[in-house]
């Protein structure tokens, strides 16, 4: 997430502040040294102090540059997400109003064609509300767990992303798999679904126009793994990890191009870690592409 030229000034004048006033210490340090050379005791405790007090101005400013960082990405957050709520609002609303003013006149095709319009806007309107309270909920609701299949729920979740962004199913598909056996986990499928909906939907979103998304569930010793693979923008190393933090965006391009608020990994990682397993992501580097894994355990004999 990028900072604004504001924050950015804020920032770097705490940062200043706090190198001129360890430096300060410092040099004050330096000097109680010289001065108490041959006295032992106040030797130790000038030291002593003097480095208490610069790692607390460290610490203060480390914890400043950060609240105001934060406070960058959650006005990024409330502007990302006015944009999600308001664009399919619009969008529905000059819809039923042509509906309304021109009834007469639309043939039952063109009728049609508004309503589908619509339905995707309802969709997209009802992604960013579940993600809203997905992450406000932060995990705090209890877990209903059922013994499934994941592989049947991955290919559920595919099948739905194909019809819901009208692809073809090439365009996103699952890997076939000569593992014949289901590969059971036990945890909430809601939440698990969700998490899933969440990777296959960001790499659609992010592979612009060539939607090339493969989907493949494998087992791992004792654990179930989901791959989703994209050929889009990809991501260079140091952003890997970042992304599953909440409300954080990549700056560049790609991400002013592609709507989003910064929820969807976080999400995804959440309910990976509820139920014991993880997720994190492996790319190639820009331009080539990005796979997410979301790792889960296999469900333990006997338990349903
Ligand atoms: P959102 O997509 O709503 O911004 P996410 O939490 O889903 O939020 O993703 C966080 C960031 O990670 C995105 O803003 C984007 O920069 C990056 N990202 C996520 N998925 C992909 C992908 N498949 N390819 C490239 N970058 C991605």
């Amino acid at each position: 997430m990028s900072v604004g030229p504001g924050r950015q000034g804020a920032i770097a004048f705490f940062v200043t502040f706090g190198v001129c006033l360890v430096a300060l210490a410092a040099a004050l340090n330096v000097g109680w040294i010289v001065l108490t050379w041959e006295q032992i005791a106040p030797l130790l405790v000038g030291v002593f102090v003097f480095a208490a007090i610069i790692t607390g101005l460290i610490l203060n400013t480390t914890f400043l540059v950060r609240e105001v960082r934060r406070n960058e990405q959650h006005d990024a957050f409330v502007n990302a997400v006015t944009h999600e709520l308001k664009t399919p609002v619009t969008s529905i609303r000059l819809h039923l109003e042509t509906l309304r003013q021109r009834s007469a006149s639309l043939d039952e095709s063109k009728r049609q064609e508004f309503y589908g319009v619509m339905l995707d806007d309802t969709d997209r309107l009802l992604r960013t509300i579940e993600q809203v309270l997905r992450t406000g909920q932060a995990g705090r609701t209890p877990l209903h767990r059922t013994r499934f299949d994941l592989r049947e729920l991955v290919a559920e979740q595919v099948a739905l992303a194909v019809a819901q962004r009208h692809l073809s199913s090439d365009a996103v598909r699952l890997a076939p798999s000569d593992d014949p056996d289901p590969i059971e986990v036990f945890g909430d499928r809601i939440e698990i679904a969700s998490a899933v909906m969440n990777l296959i939907d960001n790499g659609i979103k992010y592979s612009g126009e060539r939607v090339d998304v493969e989907v493949a569930v494998v087992r791992h010793g004792r654990r179930a793994v989901v791959r989703v693979t994209d050929q889009g923008p990809g991501l260079p190393p140091d952003e890997l990890r970042r992304v599953f933090k909440r409300f954080y965006r990549v700056p560049g391009p790609v991400t002013q191009r592609v709507k989003g608020t910064g929820l969807g990994l976080f999400i995804v990682q959440t309910a990976a870690r509820r139920h014991g397993g993880r997720a994190w992501a492996t790319s190639q580097g820009p331009g080539r592409g990005a796979t997410f894994h979301f790792e889960l355990p296999l469900a333990r004999p006997g338990v349903v």
